[in-house]
């Protein structure tokens, strides 16, 4: 028995690194909910979960007043016991994003405190399929971004070696996005990956006229064309396009990409660790994906997902969004244009105490 003595949360907000926009918001700020558990033979198993503007303080409320209590004096090694013991006592609740992330924040601790006790790092823990993973760059393809920026942006990826961009559409009029499209793809030439996102903004007919347009640019896929709870729309886009379907960073649990899956409605998993409740329940919509020989390229947090990503034979891409690097030393490792899962025992991320102090807000 490893017994947790210790549980703690607190929240810091992380000021956006860069401007970014998409079809129905902005990043406005990092909420990050950090959990701290201690265990009686010394060690310190730290997690954390976000949001990218509201709802934090919720998040915390739900951990100190209702999830930290029921862990003290709990079995550190239990994680799946105790992410069900966890889940189950939030049923009123439950599925639900201020839920999910909190129990995120728990499981993320116990793994971390998991690695520890292995002397092993992340990757390695959770499965070890290879230590280094293909990276695609988000930063230059904001939605606010003109079509010279996008240029520019995709050709510094490339130059830097890296093998994909991500460009946000769902501009006003079919044509703008097109256009934006095709000199990116006519400045890169056919090589390069390029990915685009509506953030859901959608509505089925206008994700089918606009796949199809978009088509003869060539792209790796295509992102929250719908509305999250939008199965039906996803099947039928599916079927009239070429493009690949991905979804995934507006899940909240594991079976609700059972259903994906099942149903042919997505062909790219993009499940997002601190939303889908930690690193127990993305292992298995990884492996679930794996069966239905699908990819994952995990939304966000790349700082957590290269370890994962590493982790799975199914893996495909981690999407370069940095947001840790004023709490954090050091950054993410990057060659060849593929990121390398930090070797270090534990998460790999090399948390700053003092700086997370001085941006602690509750
Ligand atoms: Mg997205």
């Amino acid at each position: 028995m490893t017994k947790i003595t210790e549980a703690t949360a607190y929240l810091v907000d992380l000021e956006v690194e860069t401007k970014r926009t998409d079809a129905v918001q902005a990043f406005l700020k990092q909420e990050t909910i950090f959990v701290e558990l201690r265990t009686d033979d010394g060690a310190l198993g730290t997690g954390y979960s976000y949001t990218i503007g509201t709802g934090g303080t919720s998040v915390l409320a739900m951990l100190r007043e209702h999830l930290l209590p029921r862990l003290l004096g709990q079995d550190a090694r239990m994680i799946e016991q105790l992410w069900y013991d966890q889940f189950a006592s939030t049923r009123a609740t439950t599925v639900g994003a201020i839920t999910s992330l909190a129990l995120a924040a728990v499981d993320i601790a116990l793994w971390d405190l998991r690695c520890k006790r292995a002397g092993e790092p992340l990757w390695q823990v959770a499965g070890g399929f290879r230590p280094e993973v293909p990276l695609y760059d988000t930063e230059g393809g904001w939605l606010h971004l003109s079509t010279d920026e996008l240029v520019q942006g995709a050709l510094g990826s490339q130059a830097a070696g890296w093998p994909g961009v991500k460009l946000k559409v769902g501009k006003p009029r079919v044509e703008e996005d097109v256009e934006r499209l095709r000199a990116v793809r006519e400045a890169v030439g056919p090589t390069l990956d390029i990915m685009v996102d509506a953030n859901q903004s959608m509505t089925g007919a206008e994700a089918r006229r606009r796949a199809a347009a978009f088509e003869p640019v060539g792209l790796g896929w295509f992102e929250e064309p719908l509305p999250a709870d939008d199965i039906d729309g996803h099947v039928a886009l599916a079927r009239s396009t070429s493009i690949p379907i991905a979804v995934g960073e507006s899940l909240y649990s594991a079976s609700q990409f059972r259903e994906y899956l099942t149903r042919g409605a997505a062909s790219i998993i993009q499940v997002d660790v601190a939303r889908v409740g930690g690193i127990t329940p993305w292992l298995k919509v990884a492996h679930l994906a794996e069966t239905f020989n699908v990819h994952v390229c995990p939304h966000f947090l790349m700082e957590l997902h290269v370890s994962l990503v590493a982790a799975i034979p199914n893996g495909r891409y981690v999407e370069h969004i940095p947001q840790l690097r004023a709490i954090t030393r050091g950054e993410l490792a990057v060659r060849d244009g593929h990121a390398l899962a930090p070797d270090t025992v534990g998460l790999g991320i090399d948390w700053d105490p003092d700086e997370i102090a001085d941006r602690r807000v509750a």
